[in-house]
């Protein structure tokens, strides 16, 4: 008989899958306002007309796809707490195991 240990769950991403955040204006207290550039077009010319940052309705697509991801990774992760915990729990020494664990937290 073959016995098989769970695989972790993949690291998550350290990039960002949507990319930089779009341009985008701030407006200080005293009423003026700047731009930051988002894209390449503003990056170099700030005064440009035309903003290549993906128009909004694409931005709350990308946004939507990198949250369901992120739903997505959680579940992973949760599913293989709550298997790690169940086996800890289920181990000769799990009452040890988990004083240790929350000692060094
Ligand atoms: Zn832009």
């Amino acid at each position: 008989m073959t016995t098989h240990s769970p695989a972790a769950p993949a690291a998550p991403a350290t990039s960002c899958p949507v990319g930089p955040r779009p341009c985008y204006w701030v407006e200080e207290t005293d009423g003026s306002r700047w731009m930051v550039p988002g894209c390449l077009a503003r990056a170099l010319d700030p005064d440009a007309g035309s903003c290549t940052c993906l128009p909004l309705h694409e931005q709350l697509e990308a946004m939507r796809a990198e949250l369901a991801a992120a739903h997505g990774a959680y579940a992973g992760l949760r599913h293989w707490h709550d298997q790690v915990l169940a086996a800890v729990h289920g181990h000769v020494d799990g009452r040890r195991i988990m004083r240790e664990a929350a000692r060094v937290m």
